[in-house]
């Protein structure tokens, strides 16, 4: 078995706008080894959000590939995509968008379990049971089962957003901007929430972010996007600390600070 979880090659992704041609992503290539947490980072625009749409299998490519655990998914037709569907789980940047307002939480944490495309893991998985481990998981009561995402907070929405993500037991999260649109007062601690899952239950990580503090809060290794293409990767620590391009030093320079936990500071770590 390859001990890979994702490989991309030559990545593309060109979209035609009002008759313009954009290219989001041009030839990208990307390993990552199951149990990595990588943080994608650039400038809005730069092609973070297609490049993990993706690797979900969320988009085709204009051209290039994709593996996922070995299997082509960029060849895969649309019914053999199941697998992924349940192995690699999205979370949005905005919970009030990405919930469905007239579905009841635990209906909505429960959906991704009954997908026709289930893994054969999952297939008699008792719904209520890992509805309830799900939302202890994401420190929410029980009660918040029967209740509709209006009724809770920003911070609490991402936290069923993360719930419904975790439902189908996956072996990769990917998050695009899970804080960004959260009060900064609750965005601490729903990135340690989202560290304390990722360490245990093994999940491997991809974050994409604006924000080099939020990657850096997350993730161990850190690629830097610009005009759709990776220009900088390596270990979080060594790219943040001796940034190679001018483009992650004003990255860098940009980021404002956070605290990000008790008597910690976003910049201490
Ligand atoms: P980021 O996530 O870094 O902000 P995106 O991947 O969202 O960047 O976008 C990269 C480029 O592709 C941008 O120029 C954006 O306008 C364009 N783009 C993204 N999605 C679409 C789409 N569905 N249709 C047309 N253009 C798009």
């Amino acid at each position: 078995m390859s001990e890979e979880l994702f490989r991309a090659e030559k990545l593309t992704r060109r979209y035609h706008n009002a008759g313009r041609e954009v290219v989001a992503l041009s030839e990208v290539d990307l390993q990552l080894a199951p149990g990595a947490r990588l943080g994608i980072v650039g400038e809005s625009g730069s092609g973070k959000s297609t490049l993990v749409r993706l690797l979900a299998g969320l988009d085709r490519p204009t051209s290039g590939r994709v593996w996922f655990k070995g299997a082509d998914i960029t060849a895969l037709p649309e019914r053999r995509r199941g697998f992924l569907r349940s192995s690699v789980q999205m979370v949005f940047q905005d919970p009030r968008s990405s919930l469905n307002p007239r579905m009841r939480v635990g209906d909505i944490i429960t959906e991704p379990l009954r997908s026709r495309l289930l893994r054969p893991q999952l297939v008699g998985v008792d719904h209520r049971t890992r509805l309830t481990e799900v939302l202890a998981a994401v420190d929410l009561d029980a009660d918040a089962a029967d209740r509709y995402p209006h009724e809770f907070s920003g911070g609490q929405r991402q936290r069923i957003a993360i719930a419904r993500a975790l439902a189908p037991k996956p072996e990769v999260l990917i998050a695009d901007e899970p804080v960004s649109a959260l009060d900064v007062s609750v965005r601490a601690q729903v990135l340690n929430l989202l560290t304390d899952l990722v360490a245990g239950q093994g999940l491997s990580l991809i974050v994409v972010s604006h924000d080099l503090l939020v990657v850096r809060h997350l993730c161990d290794e850190l690629a830097v996007m610009r005009a759709g293409r990776i220009i900088e990767s390596g270990p979080t620590d060594q790219v943040y600390l001796q940034p190679k391009t001018e483009y992650t030093a004003a990255l860098l320079a940009a980021i404002p600070r956070i605290r990000t936990g008790p008597g910690e500071t976003g910049d201490s770590r």
